[in-house]
């Protein structure tokens, strides 16, 4: 008997297997999951119309040699708004190319669970189509996916000697993931970084979104914020480059 198991996934990633297949990458509660799709490259194919990048699929899977197959699916959410309106669709594809890229393999709980349910929230803030919130989904989302995978960015105490009450414009360094004080900073590499910005980082680091929503923190600092998370993360990408960044600048215009 073929032993089939179900999950629920956001497509990540579709890409070209040999001859008629795809194959599929979602993210799961438990991490991520390439899935092939036989035969999806076939305008007949039935269940290649679910499998768009950003729908939240259920899937129903059977073991397979390389990749387990995906034999079975029903929609739960394809995110049509976010679909239709290119800025929030750019948001949304760097969301999908940071998960891909930040996480290598399966990840037990409750980290892969926290994971889905970041990236399924920001989503879905992002199908509300409000362009006053995206700055801040940004910066939530990049904040974030970084103390889930346990990087988050150290903005309270100096990462070397732990010193609390530091003084204006102290170091963050990329290199060390956090701000250095006067004395520790020596002939280190990094920003500049106003007690503002720190205060602001470590606020979004530590509430939930409609909290930090209301309190209306000004886009300056948010552009600042999320310029920092951008090189940030780049650092913990080494090699593997971000296509969809390209593509954040030019949302911002449209
Ligand atoms: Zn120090």
């Amino acid at each position: 008997m073929i032993q089939i198991h179900r999950t629920r996934g956001i497509v990540l990633d579709i890409k070209d297997l040999k001859e008629q297949d795809k194959l599929i990458t979602v993210l799961t509660e438990n991490g991520k999951l390439k899935l092939k799709g036989k035969g999806m490259k076939k305008s007949s194919a039935k269940l290649a119309p679910y499998f768009q990048l950003f729908n939240l699929v259920n899937i129903e899977i059977a073991k397979g040699k390389k990749f387990d197959l995906i034999i079975g699916v029903q929609l739960e959410n394809s995110f049509l708004n976010l679909k239709k309106d290119l800025s929030f669709l750019f948001y949304g594809f760097y969301f999908l190319e940071l998960v891909n890229k930040l996480i290598e393999e399966e990840i037990s709980d409750p980290k892969g669970k926290e994971l889905f349910d970041l990236l399924l929230e920001c989503l879905n803030y992002l199908d509300e189509l409000k362009k006053d919130i995206l700055p801040l989904v940004l910066v939530y989302f990049q904040l974030k996916l970084t103390k889930i995978l346990g990087y988050a960015p150290q903005f309270e105490n100096c990462i070397k000697c732990g010193k609390d009450n530091l003084k204006e414009k102290n170091l963050f360094s990329f290199e060390l993931g956090g701000v250095l004080c006067e004395k520790c900073r020596n002939n280190r590499e990094g920003i500049l970084i106003s007690d503002k910005l720190r205060e602001t980082g470590t606020y979004i680091l530590e509430n939930e979104f409609s909290q930090i929503f209301s309190s209306k923190i000004n886009n300056e600092l948010l552009k600042k914020l999320n310029k920092l998370m951008q090189i940030f993360i780049k650092y913990h990408l080494g090699d593997k480059e971000i296509k969809s960044v390209n593509f954040l600048e030019y949302a911002n215009f449209l």
